[in-house]
């Protein structure tokens, strides 16, 4: 049942590149029928094999004129390029889960103290070089992700984030699923 009688909040998942925070994502939203998915608005340019909807792809003009019209209501620029997280609509009655880096936690958080923050980590190191080497990464994107990785775990942990390890897809959904369902039942 959709929810009708509390405030929704919002879901912010972050985590360094390749550690499988899209699959996450999807599969915490089909198991919830009272979390909606956001799709942020990106100018990299869509990966191989990469599903077309997991951002809406646009421009720079594009993006920076979306920006103007304050269109954001947070975005960050990563590695050279410019994503965000446009305004969710009045009428969403849902929780919304927003797959962003600690920057745009941060700046969500700011404007919305009741957010809650997961912190999706990879078991270590070599699984999490191992996934971005699968799907297609180059080498010197490769060595960028994780040292932003570095820097985000530190962030994120001064900002209170929950920190969730992806060793397996299904506990992990579950332990994300408990963190919800006690914001929710707080
Ligand atoms: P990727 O290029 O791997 O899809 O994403 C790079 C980083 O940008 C990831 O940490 C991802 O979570 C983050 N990201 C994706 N969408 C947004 C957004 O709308 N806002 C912010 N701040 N970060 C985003």
């Amino acid at each position: 049942m959709v929810n009708t009688e509390r405030d929704p909040f919002l879901v912010v998942l972050s985590g360094p590149g390749g550690v499988g925070k899209g699959t996450l994502a999807k599969e915490l939203v089909e198991r919830d029928e009272e979390l909606i998915l956001s799709q942020s608005w990106t100018t990299r340019p869509r990966r191989n094999d990469e599903n077309p909807e997991a951002y809406k792809f646009v421009s720079h003009e594009e993006f920076l004129q979306h920006r103007e019209n304050n269109g954001f209501i947070e975005w960050n620029e990563f590695l050279g390029e410019f994503y965000g997280t446009p305004v969710p609509d009045d009428s969403i009655s849902q929780d919304i889960l927003l797959e962003i880096d600690v920057a745009g936690g941060r700046q969500i958080l700011e404007k919305h103290s009741e957010t809650v923050l997961i912190f999706l980590d990879a078991p270590d190191v070599s699984e999490q070089r191992r996934r971005l080497v699968e799907r297609g990464d180059d080498a010197i994107q490769i060595e960028q992700r994780i040292e932003e990785g570095d820097r985000e775990r530190k962030d994120a942990e001064s900002l209170g984030y929950f920190k969730v390890v992806n060793n397996d897809l299904n506990q992990a959904v579950e332990q994300i699923q408990e963190i919800i369902a006690d914001k929710r039942s707080s």
